[in-house]
């Protein structure tokens, strides 16, 4: 396929079945009081997923012994194989994605891949733009993820970029099948003067509610005026913030820690997503579980990178990195704050590999971060998108959502998310016929009844 003419995606099945039985749900999806199965080695039971009008009407345990029995109604069976929500994609960069394709050598290292990218954007016209962002936002919805935040570059001051008009016109015509937010990326010292701060702040919140506003927060631009004017310019435009974050490994990286300082300081009463935090994992222990307690006191929500992180963090030509980048995942969620996982930067040079599939990313959390029981306990982190806005919910549920499910036929719960390329996506109570990576074989896959 010629990817710079990708075709539009591709209709829904028409089939429509009235439960999926033997799904797998996630341990973190479902009741307290949901049964465990001896059979499962006291997992949870499996579920029962009743729908109805394209969302889901019920959930229930399915009795022991009952998954095999014929059903009253055209119900597809998971046999037990793992059952997803929707799958969110947290944070990527969809303007600058599939550039490094074109590019010469880019020097290692995040400022290295900054300077490769400035120059690459003298190719950037609406319909370069316009191609590659839809390739991407084809690979996230056939991944069977149903929301998607891009970051764009804001590079004009407080004027938008014309990848921030392209990106809106595709959030409007993917909506319904992929829901898109837009946050603007800019340098902190836009900021630095509060008029224009406000300006900036404005012009990112008159796109629609589905943008946020954002900046680049390192050490090597601190400002720490800047950081005030761009938090108390999103509270008058009313307008949530999406920023990055300390992504470095300098333990005096004073981003976070001032941001949820801010946010106490100025009652700021939307929500606060902050990526990458790396310089977490390179501050002495203490000081570092010391951010943390601020942040839990803070209406914000954690987003890690870790693939950008493994390849950009102490990055150095012909040395094998020492340090790995990954901020401190755990003790972020055992202090009750929401954390995600998302992919970052795909194919440019930021990051070479990348595929906007959410479950990637997780396989390559689990084994940087060592994460325990992935599927039970940390698949939320792919799946919770009301942890990136304003009022999250106090318990998931999937009763009285679209019915949008991610089932992975070729998988086991202890073993997710190894063996998942293969996917029967649900949307809206259908099937997605291109659900199935290209790469996949299908040959066993078993048939939507
Ligand atoms: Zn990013």
């Amino acid at each position: 396929m010629n990817w710079l003419n990708p075709p539009a995606p591709p209709p829904c099945d028409d089939s429509a079945p009235a439960a999926v039985r033997g799904a797998r749900l996630p341990a973190w999806l479902l009741p307290q009081d949901w049964p465990r199965d001896p059979a499962l080695r006291n997992a949870p039971a499996l579920a029962r997923i009743e729908l109805a009008d394209g969302r889901i009407a019920r959930v229930k345990p399915e009795p022991p012994g009952a998954v095999e029995a014929p059903d009253t109604v055209p119900a597809w069976n998971a046999h037990g194989a793992p059952v997803l929500p929707g799958l969110v994609e947290a944070h990527t960069h969809l303007d600058k994605a599939f550039t490094l394709g074109r590019m010469g050598t880019v020097r290692p290292g995040l400022l290295g891949a900054i300077d490769a990218l400035i120059e690459d954007r003298a190719r950037w016209t609406d319909a370069d733009i316009r191609a590659r962002a839809t390739r991407g936002l084809q690979w996230a919805w056939q991944a069977g993820t149903t929301h998607l935040r891009t970051h764009v570059d804001w590079f004009n001051g407080a004027m938008p970029p014309p990848a921030w008009g392209v990106l809106s016109a595709l959030a409007h015509e993917w909506r319904g099948r992929l829901g898109v937010e837009l946050a603007a990326l800019a340098p902190l010292r836009f900021f630095a003067d509060a008029a224009q701060a406000g300006e900036l702040a404005r012009q990112a919140a008159s796109t629609g509610p589905h943008a946020r506003l954002g900046g680049f927060v390192h050490t090597s631009n601190w400002d720490a005026g800047a950081l005030r004017h761009l938090v108390m310019a999103a509270a008058e435009a009313g307008i949530d913030l999406d920023l990055h974050v300390d992504e470095e490994l300098e333990p005096g990286a004073q981003g976070l820690a001032t941001i949820a300082r801010l946010a106490r300081e100025t009652g700021f009463t939307g929500r606060i997503v902050c990526g990458h935090v790396c310089a977490l994992a390179a501050m002495p222990e203490s000081q570092a579980l010391a951010v943390l307690d601020a942040v839990a006191r803070a209406p914000i929500t954690l987003v890690s990178l870790p693939v950008t992180n493994l390849l950009l963090q102490d990055a150095v030509t012909h040395r094998t990195p020492r340090q790995r980048g990954i901020t401190l995942v755990k003790e972020a969620r055992a202090r009750g704050i929401p954390l995600l996982f998302a992919s970052d930067n795909v194919q440019d040079p930021f990051c070479r590999t990348g595929s906007l599939d959410p479950v990637e990313t997780m396989a390559i959390a689990t084994w940087a971060a060592q994460l325990d029981a992935p599927f039970d306990t940390w698949s939320d982190s792919i799946c919770r998108g009301d942890w990136l806005q304003r009022q999250p919910a106090a318990r998931p549920t999937l009763e009285g959502a679209p019915a949008d499910l991610v089932i992975f036929p070729d998988a086991d719960a202890t073993g997710w998310p190894s063996r998942t390329a293969r996917r029967q996506v649900l949307r809206a109570g259908r099937w997605l016929q291109t659900a199935v990576p290209a790469a996949a074989d299908t040959a066993d896959a078993p048939a939507p009844a």
